[in-house]
């Protein structure tokens, strides 16, 4: 695919010094990088080098005005330990939506699956064997320009660095509503990965933090009223037997677990709804008895059950988890094919 990577390989792989039972999320990485570099016009000089830092001047653009991007996804192990891929070529399509926003350039399939694919060869062994483990992808893009003034960078950088983990929440969620800050706001960024958003997100988590919750429930940034997402994840509401979630236009980020969710779930014939939903909703579901579930779902999470849910200090509790039967059955369907115990149908998966 991408034929003229130089691979440099690393002299010292610390494999062997991973506790691979007790990984935390995001803090050990995979032995090696690959890196593109944007000059003159064109996606160039595609290499694998040992995973290090990276020097760089002060002055590059993305420090300081943000022009950065990023992507998340996973690879998986089939029951015969052949590695395979959950759906790359989404996220390299929802790349170059971040990318076209934040007036960066696309990046060519040739570069994003071939570098991943090059870059997994190398490091196939760092895909952990273990149940409910996998391997975390991190392809980012970021302006280099050095020049302080604002105006598009002309050259970029295109990493993909992976890290080994586990679970990304052990428990269900207790959040809060926010009720003072926004994420996003309509003709904004919210629909795209772009760094900055999660910049904007920390004091408010922080502060939700102090409070002893897990994560903030966003509102929509004109009403305060309808549900968006929370955290890096998208939600679903269970009211009856219908399952809910906020319709995606612009200010959510439309995640490749969102989708799955939703297309599996006519497969198994759950009812679905994808439309806006105010908080007043879930209330009066939940005061009817009527909210049986609510989860959060992305690929660093998953499916995530929220267990409690508090707007302006009142909270709803959920019932327990272990009885929701209907997250339960999409979130075993989708890890089936995430990790090859079944046939995926829907042309998902990649094998390396
Ligand atoms: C990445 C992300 C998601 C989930 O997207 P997936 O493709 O399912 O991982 C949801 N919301 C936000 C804000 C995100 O950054």
């Amino acid at each position: 695919m991408l034929s003229n990577i130089k691979v440099t390989r690393t002299t010292k792989s610390h494999f062997d010094q991973v506790d691979w039972d007790n990984i935390p999320f995001g803090k050990v990485f995979s032995d090696h990088m690959f890196i593109a570099d944007f000059i003159d016009g064109k996606w160039t000089y595609p290499r694998i080098v040992p995973y290090e830092p990276i020097p760089m001047s002060p002055a590059i653009s993305a420090l300081h005005y943000g022009q950065s991007i990023f992507e998340g996804l996973k690879a998986y192990r089939d029951p015969q330990g052949k590695p395979l891929l959950f759906r790359p070529e989404a996220n390299h399509k929802r790349m170059n939506k971040s990318a076209e926003r934040l007036c960066m350039p696309a990046i060519s399939k040739e570069f994003f699956l071939g570098g991943l694919l090059a870059l997994l060869k190398e490091d196939e062994k760092w895909i952990p064997k273990k149940a409910g483990y996998s391997l975390y992808i991190r392809p980012f893009m970021f302006a280099i320009d050095e020049y302080v003034g604002i105006r598009p960078s002309e050259s970029y950088r295109f990493i993909i660095f992976t890290c080994p983990v586990g679970s990304y929440y052990n428990a269900p969620l207790n959040v809060k509503v926010s009720d003072n800050y926004v994420r996003a706001f309509p003709r904004g960024t919210g629909y795209a990965k772009v760094a900055g958003n999660y910049a904007a997100g920390m004091l408010p988590l922080k502060f939700a933090r102090q409070e002893g919750f897990d994560q903030l429930v966003w509102l929509d940034g004109k009403e305060m009223k309808y549900v968006e997402e929370s955290g890096t994840m998208n939600l679903f509401f269970q009211i009856g037997d219908s399952l809910v979630t906020p319709v995606a236009e612009g200010t959510i980020l439309e995640g490749i677990t969102r989708d799955s969710v939703l297309k599996l779930s006519k497969e198994l014939n759950i009812k679905v709804e994808v439309r806006k939903i105010s908080i007043e909703e879930v209330f009066e579901a939940y005061n009817k008895g009527k909210l049986l579930d609510a989860f959060g779902t992305g690929t660093a999470a998953t499916i995530a059950p929220i267990q409690t849910i508090t707007y302006k200090g009142f909270r709803m509790e959920l019932p327990p988890v272990e009885g929701r039967a209907i997250s339960q059955k999409i979130h075993k369907a989708l890890d089936a094919i995430r990790t090859g115990e079944v046939a995926d149908e829907n042309g998902w998966v990649i094998r390396l």
